[in-house]
């Protein structure tokens, strides 16, 4: 009772902060009230709600960062990127709304691209996971997370189609495959959003996602980062557009323009793509963001100063300019000068207040950066999220290699820990994690997750044994953002420490691979193979005749032949997220089964990419060896390492018969594939059952498979279980030379098996 008092006599004397006031009701509609807010806007302060600036907390690009209060003040600015922490926002927001002088909100943006404090597995990683309801849990923590923090607006999903793994960006993607991305897509934007396939506004605990980089950003040339991407309208149709529109299916509110050009235009300002494609053949009616400076960028590519590139960029469609200050700066000169309309500038500066508006800002410009930090704690990083981050962590690890069953390791003996990732903090978590860069040393390392899983059952012995390059000045490339210390030892003396740690060992866990920084943005690699020195010490390591098990960590499908041919097992393990350390444990010990399956083909060399499974049959059809005159390589048998849509788990799977339940499809009907699997194991074990189909005549060139189909079933030790896909003639559509989209009539194969080469099929005639 006396605290109740307490508290209200306080209230009563404190002013009550601007920011902690009850939200007003608005009893205007949505149009009504941005008509009537408008038609008070100036034209600079309409322009200042189409610049999008760097707050500068975190890096993600080159431009002036920082926050302006003079811009803000003179209504210059629509919203901030890279401002974290509730506080910060909140006070920003208040400056905003009580100092310029229609106080409209700002919209904080940023890149929470595989969770927020909860660190998720990188997306390559998640999507070898499979498992769309997991995929979409992860994004709806992380909405929840950013929402509690002030952010309301995320940059992904990240939905580009890789299909050449020097691209170092290749591990924010869901890999090779349309049809699989196209899930991944939905999944994420329906976990960051909500359903909002009608529109409508947003809870407080959803954010708007951000499709990005729309469009084919992944098919940069040679794999080289900011390449020029060029391609046919048919080959962009059928392998690389279908999951940006899957995400603008699936209601996504904003759309974010790639670097890269299309047709030699660059995209920011292709009007074909941001409004013929998105808008009127797709139906997007949320904004388009541009990528970081890319308007700017536009004169690096050859078209014309910052005045021209800007108005070109807003008559293609491009409604909010990330940190080029090209529209802030230039768009009222080319109103006057006629190379813009009052209405171009009106369209854009709409879909920005309808944002907001979408958002609950107008109602309640605090309702994202409120909560106090007491509750906070309730929500971010929660023992259940680490749960759940723990739990997707070890789904998304591939188990390439067993040998007699060498995984799971009992916990008991003498375990050698070797590898310069098996202590390395800063590279737990993956390149794509700023938000939890406010404490690097925060996830556990390998070692010490190992140390802790193992406790009194077995004894844990460390070394080094190599850094991640024998060449410091390149290594150095590889920490820009600081990854971990280089040992200042040479590698022999390295080696030889690692030797002698693993004499008296029972079995040595080789932890090896990329650092953090090898991948993601800007970390294209012209060499896909572990570095020589990482080489070195895996080769001296087998010569030790112990049983090896690699845990290897990467951003990118790399080339592990030699590991395959000589190392007895291999589990893929990518960058974990905050929970990595104890997941890879998990399934190392036994606690976890590895259930992961390629979304990305790993070659045998370099010189093989791009390189996808799902690629044409061609005139010459490959061979697996060469042969003079078919589409092959003179000197390797062309087939993956490891093939896209493989891995293995702790158990065994045998499949049934394939059958169809007829072999004639007529239009408008389906049929049926079936198989039946059945756990053959003494463990418990997920399979992934994946579905191909080939179009065997068609008027055009068709790939020589493409997946149409998958499931991700439990099955118990003897347990069996029949998997059922239908086909119709909705999924054997492609876009013919004409760009229809259809099904031609003839005979087509469907493929049913594991992975994308162990298949069983069957052929059927759509009539
Ligand atoms: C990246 C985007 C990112 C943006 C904002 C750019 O460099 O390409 O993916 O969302 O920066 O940080």
């Amino acid at each position: 009772m006396k605290q109740t008092l307490l508290a209200l006599v306080v209230a009563l004397l404190l002013p009550t902060a601007t920011w902690a006031k009850k939200p007003k009701k608005i009893t205007k509609s949505k149009d009504e009230f941005i008509n009537e807010l408008m038609s008070r806007m100036t034209l600079e302060e309409k322009i200042g709600q189409l610049n999008l600036l760097d707050a500068g907390q975190l890096n993600t690009g080159v431009g002036q960062k920082g926050v302006e209060d003079q811009s803000i003040l003179n209504g210059e600015v629509g919203g901030f990127l890279s401002l974290m922490g509730v506080d910060r926002i909140r006070e920003v927001q208040q400056y905003a709304l009580e100092r310029s002088r229609l106080g409209i909100p700002l919209l904080f943006g940023l890149d929470v691209i595989h969770g927020y404090h909860t660190i998720f597995p990188i997306p390559l990683a998640m999507s070898c996971t499979w498992d769309m309801e997991m995929v979409e849990l992860a994004a709806r923590t992380a909405a929840i997370e950013a929402t509690a923090d002030g952010i309301p607006w995320v940059y992904s999903p990240m939905v580009d189609i890789c299909r050449d793994a020097r691209w170092g960006r290749i591990a924010e993607s869901a890999g090779e495959d349309p049809f699989l991305g196209s899930a991944i897509a939905r999944a994420m934007v329906l976990g960051y959003q909500g359903d909002k396939r009608q529109g409508g506004q947003y809870a407080p605990d959803e954010v708007m996602a951000c499709v990005k980089h729309f469009a084919l950003y992944g098919a940069s040339e040679s794999g080289l980062d900011y390449n020029v991407t060029d391609m046919s309208r048919v080959r962009m149709y059928n392998d690389y557009l279908a999951p940006y529109r899957a995400a603008v299916d699936a209601g996504v509110g904003s759309v974010m323009s790639s670097f890269n050009t299309i047709d030699y235009e660059p995209a920011t300002s292709s009007c074909w793509l941001l409004t013929t494609l998105l808008r009127e053949e797709w139906g997007f009616n949320g904004f388009v963001v541009t990528d970081y400076g890319s308007i700017g960028e536009m004169k690096a590519w050859g078209c014309g100063d910052l005045q021209e590139c800007s108005a070109r960029a807003l008559a293609a469609g491009t409604d909010f300019d990330m940190c080029s200050r090209g529209f802030v700066g230039t768009l009222k000169k080319s109103l006057e000068e006629g190379l813009v309309t009052e209405s171009q500038i009106d369209i854009a500066c709409r879909r920005m207040l309808e944002a907001k508006w979408d958002l609950g800002l107008f109602e309640d410009p605090y309702r994202y950066c409120s909560m106090p930090s007491k509750k906070q704690k309730d929500i971010l990083y929660t023992n259940e999220s680490r749960a759940l981050a723990r739990k997707i962590a070890a789904e998304s690890f591939v188990l390439l290699k067993n040998d007699n069953n060498l995984l799971p390791l009992d916990k008991k003996g003498k375990i050698a820990l070797v590898g310069p990732m098996a202590h390395a903090p800063k590279n737990m978590r993956g390149n794509w994690a700023p938000t939890a860069n406010t404490n690097p040393n925060e996830f556990s390392t390998l070692l010490e997750s190992m140390r802790r899983s193992l406790g009194q059952h077995a004894e844990v012995v460390y070394a080094k044994g190599s850094n991640i390059h024998e060449d410091a000045k390149i290594e150095a490339n590889w920490e820009v953002f600081g990854t971990d210390i280089r040992d200042p030892r040479s590698e022999d003396e390295l080696l030889k420490e690692a030797l002698q740690t693993v004499s008296d060992a029972d079995v040595i866990i080789a932890a090896i691979g990329e650092s953090q920084e090898m991948t993601g943005e800007s970390a294209s690699r012209s060499d896909l193979s572990l570095p020589e020195t990482q080489q070195r010490l895996l080769k001296a390591l087998k010569a030790t005749g112990k049983p090896v098990v690699v845990v290897y960590f990467t951003g990118r499908p790399v080339v592990m032949k030699w590991e395959k041919e000589n190392i007895p097992a291999i589990l893929n393990v990518w960058f974990g997220g905050s929970e990595g350390g104890d997941a890879i444990c998990d399934v190392l010990f036994g606690d976890a089964s590895p259930s992961g399956k390629l979304t990305t083909s790993f070659p045998q060399t370099t010189g093989q990419e791009p390189f996808y499974y799902n690629h044409m049959v061609t005139g010459r059809p490959t061979s697996n060896w060469f042969s003079k005159y078919a589409t092959n390589y003179t000197d390797i048998d062309g087939r993956a390492v490891f093939p896209f849509g493989y891995g293995q788990t702790y158990t065994t799977f045998e499949y049934g018969p394939l059958s169809l339940s007829s072999d004639r499809l007529r239009s408008g009907g389906k049929i049926e594939a079936r198989v039946t699997v059945k756990n053959t194991g003494r463990r418990a074990g997920d399979e992934i059952v994946q579905m191909y189909i080939h179009d065997i005549a068609a008027s055009i060139a068709r790939p020589i498979k493409e997946l149409k189909g998958f499931q991700r079933i439990h099955l118990e030790p003897g347990e069996q279980k029949t998997v059922t896909f239908e086909v119709d003639e909705e999924l054997l559509k492609f876009y013919n030379a004409n760009l229809r989209h259809v099904a031609e009539p003839g005979e087509f194969t469907v493929m049913v098996g594991p992975n994308s080469e162990d298949l069983q099929s069957k052929n059927f005639v759509l009539e």
